[in-house]
C-alpha cells in the first residue's frame, strides 16, 4: 500500500488525469480513458540514443493529461504516466543505473514552478528503485520553442544548450525521460551530451510521441 497516496486521497480524492472522473488512489487513469489511448507501436531510431520507446501517440485523447502535466498542478498525471512507464520498462525487461529527466532552463522552471519531467522521474524512481538525478543533465542556455523553428534552426537552437556531468553519468546506463517527443531533436541533443560525458547506454523513454512526418 502506498501510504502517502492513501492519505492524500482522503483530502484530495484522486481523479483520472484525463477525464477528471474520481478513481481509486491505486489507479493511474480510469479504465475508459486508458482503453481509449493510442499505443505507440513504432520502433523509431533517435540519433545518439541506443533505444527509443514511447507509451502513447500524442493525440486529442491523451492531450488533457499532458496539459495537466504541463500547465496545471500536475494532479495525478505524473503518477499515472510513471505507472505506465514502469509497465513499459518491465515488459521490455529494461534496466538502468540512473533516470535523467530532460531538464528545463532554470528561469523557465521557476516560472512554471516545477519541471514536469522531474515529477515523473521521482515517481518512476520510487517504483523501479532506480535513482533519479536532476544534476546529471542540466540546461544551460535558454532556447526558443522548437515548434516554431525549421530543422536547421532547431539544430542551432539546441546546440550547446545542455550539459551532462561526467562524474554522475560516466560508464552508466541511463533512462533519458521526456514527456512528449515531437521531432526527437531534444532527445538527440541531450543524449549527445550524455554520451560525450561517458554515458554507456541510453534508453530514451517518453510518455507521448507526435506523429508528424518530420525526420527524427
Ligand atoms: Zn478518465
Amino acid at each position: 500500500m502506498n501510504i502517502k497516496r492513501f492519505i492524500a486521497d482522503l483530502f484530495y480524492p484522486t481523479r483520472c488525469p484525463c477525464c477528471h472522473e474520481f478513481i481509486s488512489y491505486t489507479q493511474d487513469f480510469c479504465e475508459k480513458c486508458k482503453n481509449n489511448f493510442t499505443l505507440y507501436k513504432k520502433h523509431d531510431k533517435i540519433e545518439n540514443c541506443d533505444l527509443f520507446l514511447s507509451l502513447y501517440v500524442y493525440d486529442e485523447k491523451i492531450k488533457p493529461a499532458v496539459m495537466l502535466l504541463k500547465d496545471g498542478t500536475g494532479g495525478n498525471s505524473p503518477y499515472a504516466f510513471a505507472c505506465m512507464l514502469y509497465r513499459l520498462i518491465k515488459e521490455n525487461e529494461l534496466s538502468a543505473d540512473i533516470i535523467c529527466p530532460v531538464p528545463m532552463f532554470k528561469a523557465d522552471e521557476e516560472k512554471r514552478g516545477y519541471n514536469q519531467c522531474n515529477l515523473i522521474a521521482k515517481e518512476l524512481s520510487a517504483m523501479t528503485g532506480i535513482e533519479w538525478s536532476k544534476k546529471a543533465l542540466i540546461k544551460i542556455k535558454e532556447t526558443k520553442s522548437q515548434k516554431e523553428l525549421s530543422a536547421t534552426e532547431r539544430k542551432q537552437n539546441l546546440s550547446d544548450a545542455f550539459y551532462a556531468d561526467s562524474e554522475i553519468v560516466k560508464g552508466k546506463s541511463i533512462i533519458l525521460l521526456d514527456d512528449v517527443c515531437t521531432t526527437g531533436s531534444t532527445l538527440k541533443s541531450t543524449a549527445e551530451k550524455l554520451k560525450m560525458a561517458g554515458a554507456e547506454y541510453i534508453i530514451a523513454l517518453t510518455c507521448c510521441k507526435t506523429e508528424e512526418k518530420q525526420k527524427l
